[in-house]
């Protein structure tokens, strides 16, 4: 560790970690696909950091449109209107799923889940119940973690007061229900209905289209359409986390339009800038946003609709124009895709290779009963896994991976070149090779 890190690792916190195992590396620039160390090392970035940086690093035209914001006026109450704001707007008419006409600002997804969980709640009142999938992640502050399944919400207990209900999700590869796909008739998705009819009270449910950092699980094509058909029914709110899933990201502008879904509320942040600056996203439709002409909108922040951050939006979509880069994605994607495939054939702690687009995992299994290399309950004991160790051995060979317990979450910045992508895939064969000898 340089003297920078010291610093940083004893007078700030890492997260989602035992301080003690925290041994962070200084970066000091970034360019195109890649980011260096305070030692000049360069690193290939095969996950966009947290899946955020899809533009990559260096946009100079992103930069240009924030610097020119900041000229103009750093700040002021959300209260009043301003013109980068009508300009984000617009722009995010133009791509969002078109139930989606009208939008809630703050700095994170953590808190544009939250905006959806009150909205819901008050639109629905006095229906307050929220539907939540376990492999689910939906933020860190009390109401988002209340709704993630995933061990992370296990430190923050007890959630919040009444109202989330949880079902399994349609993770194939491990069905919870311990089906097999097509013959299980979609029994995931329509236990859903079940669930509403019995808690009575529900407002909403809330799902990542495709699964994000619990291992990239795409649904089945009839899953979404039957939850979302169920919501309608059943008067529940359809709410489209697309926090990690937007923005080009799965050759769609959002994962929903894959399927033809138009959610009631859709909440996004992360890419939406690009991560040129903090963003949280919640868009909600005609409906609830009529309901809140006579009603209290009861929510906001000092740093809502901050003109820095709105104004890295339309600049991002010019980009995603001009670069053409929902083609380009489907063209890389395939490519990845045929490639991680390939590494599939030769490891056999591959359990299974899954994705759309530039959104990938790789899930490593220790035997052919498709046993993981650790679980979430090893995540919240703390202990590390022999991916964990095979992720950094990746790191030490200039590539970076964000993995869970027992995958790799592939998920390159959507500019990436051929090329590139071989030099990301040269390096995983080399170290899936060490999971390989722990095999039996
Ligand atoms: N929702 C999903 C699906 C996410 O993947 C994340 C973060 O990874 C969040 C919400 C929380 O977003 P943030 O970290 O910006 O608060």
């Amino acid at each position: 560790m340089d003297d920078i890190a010291k610093v940083v690792k004893e007078h700030t916190f890492g997260t989602w970690r035992k301080q003690r195992d925290w041994n962070p590396i200084t970066v000091t620039k970034a360019e195109g696909v890649y980011f260096y160390d305070s030692q000049g090392k360069r690193y290939l970035d095969l996950s966009s950091q947290l899946v955020n940086v899809n533009l990559g690093y260096g946009n100079k035209r992103v930069i240009e449109s924030i610097k020119e914001q900041l000229d103009k006026l750093q700040y002021i109450s959300p209260a009043f209107a301003t013109e980068v704001r009508m300009k984000a707007v617009k722009s995010l008419l133009k791509v969002m799923p078109r139930s989606i006409t009208k939008f809630f600002f703050s700095t994170s997804g953590t808190e544009a889940n939250e905006a959806a969980i009150k909205i819901a709640r008050l639109v629905k009142n006095p229906k307050y119940k929220i539907i939540a999938r376990y492999r689910s992640y939906h933020g860190s502050t009390y109401g988002s973690i209340s709704l993630t399944g995933d061990y992370r919400r296990w430190f923050a207990e007890p959630h919040i007061p009444g109202g989330v209900v949880r079902i399994p999700e349609p993770y194939c590869f491990r069905c919870p229900l311990k089906l097999k796909y097509p013959d299980c008739n979609l029994a995931c998705a329509n236990y859903v209905e079940y669930v509403i009819r019995n808690e009575h009270n529900v407002a909403g449910i809330i799902l990542e289209p495709i699964t994000g950092t619990n291992g990239v699980v795409v649904p089945p094509k009839e899953y979404l359409p039957t939850v979302r058909k169920i919501a309608n029914e059943n008067d529940v709110l359809f709410i489209a986390d697309e926090v990690m899933t937007g923005w080009g990201r799965t050759e769609e502008w959002f994962a929903v339009n894959t399927w033809g879904i138009e959610p009631d509320i859709l909440t996004t942040a992360k890419s939406a800038t690009a991560s040129y600056v903090p963003i949280g996203i919640t868009g909600v439709s005609k409906e609830i946003g009529e309901f809140f002409e006579d009603n209290f909108f009861a929510h906001g922040h000092t740093f809502e609709a901050h003109p820095i951050s709105l104004s890295a939006i339309p600049a991002v979509i010019e980009e995603f124009e001009r670069l053409d880069l929902l083609s380009h994605v489907k063209a890389m994607g395939k490519y990845l895709g045929e490639r991680l495939m390939e590494l599939k054939e030769r490891h056999k702690s591959i359990g299974d290779v899954r994705g759309v687009g530039l959104f990938w995992a790789v899930e490593f299994v220790k035997d052919k009963n498709n046993t993981p290399f650790a679980t979430y309950e090893d995540k919240y004991k703390g202990n590390t896994s022999s991916v964990d160790k095979v992720a950094k051995k990746l790191l030490d060979e200039g590539v970076y991976v964000f993995n869970g317990p027992s995958w790799f979450v592939i998920s390159p910045p959507l500019i990436i070149k051929k090329e590139e992508i071989d030099e990301a895939i040269d390096k995983l064969d080399k170290v899936i090779s060490e999971l390989d000898k722990e095999y039996r």
